[in-house]
């Protein structure tokens, strides 16, 4: 599978002449396997600019949303293929316990926050809510799971073959009873969904130190993704969804600082929006 990266900023889109290596666009993975099945992991504001680049023929698209938190689905609304009337877009994500899929997106996709309506769109929607067991899409199999983070939010495991990709773009696995990583990846949350992934998209929101101030916010901090990568055995970490607060220079210091004191098991490739992955 082709992983690329659309959008790799964390909270609030964050464009500027700071921001420009690593990314101002929010949370948008595009995966795409050998037999050309299109995944769309969070519609953030990245997504915008993924759709410029589909095969325009394309009829099936499968956005798999994590939550519903703003910038994992701003971008939806501007994505090109839900205003083409033969495309079927499966769109797939948590209900909460008293609201369906649904209702929770239609709280964004309906005026006064959107102009356009969900029952306007000319595309074919469905959606589907999650977690509901393996997922067979195309080429892929896909599992949903809770993981730690305000509100039902899921990660997701992709696998095509023997290849597997974790996405975990909003994940606080240190909020735990027992000192973080001290419980075996079985119990940490997220544990499952990342066993042996050849490589996982990950939170890293925040520096050591901002971590401290902000526990229970559903984040991790940069130190924090290094040993959750190193207890899952994942082979290769991406960590993203950084902090809007962060530039270009603050991260290139952050993450050096970070991967020298953790010393993890994995490769480390920091998440800039626009990088390819193949595996
Ligand atoms: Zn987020
Ligand atoms: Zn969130």
């Amino acid at each position: 599978m082709k992983i690329t990266l659309w959008g790799t900023r964390g909270s609030l889109a964050t464009p500027g002449p700071e921001t420009a290596r690593y990314g101002g666009n929010t949370s948008c993975v595009s995966v795409i396997g050998r037999k050309d099945t299109v995944l769309v992991l969070d519609a953030g504001t990245g997504i915008r600019r993924l759709a410029s680049k589909l095969d325009p023929s394309l009829q099936r698209i499968d956005i798999l949303l994590t939550h519903m938190h703003m910038d994992h689905i701003q971008g939806l609304g501007f994505f090109a293929p839900l205003y083409r009337a033969n495309v079927d877009v499966h769109i797939w994500g948590p209900a909460s316990t008293s609201l369906s899929l649904r209702e929770r997106l239609m709280r964004y996709l309906s005026p006064p926050l959107f102009p356009v309506s969900m029952r306007e769109l000319p595309c074919a929607i469905t959606l589907h809510e999650v977690p509901c067991g393996d997922i067979d899409i195309g080429e892929f199999k896909v599992s949903a799971a809770l993981v730690c983070h305000p509100g039902p939010t899921v990660g997701y495991r992709v696998a095509e073959g023997v290849s597997v990709l974790t996405y975990l773009p909003d994940h606080e696995p240190a909020l735990s009873p027992r000192a973080f990583p001290s419980l075996p990846r079985e119990w940490t949350s997220g544990g499952a969904l990342t066993a042996d992934a050849d490589l996982l998209i990950h939170d890293s929101q925040y520096s050591a130190g901002e971590y401290a101030g902000h526990v229970g916010w559903g984040h991790s901090s940069l130190r924090q993704t290094l040993d959750f990568a190193s207890l899952c055995g994942a082979k290769h970490l991406v960590p993203f969804h950084h902090d809007p607060g962060h530039t270009d220079a603050d991260l290139d210091r952050l993450m050096e600082e970070a991967i020298a004191a953790a010393n993890p098991t994995c490769r480390v490739t920091p998440g800039l929006e626009g990088a390819t992955f193949e595996i």
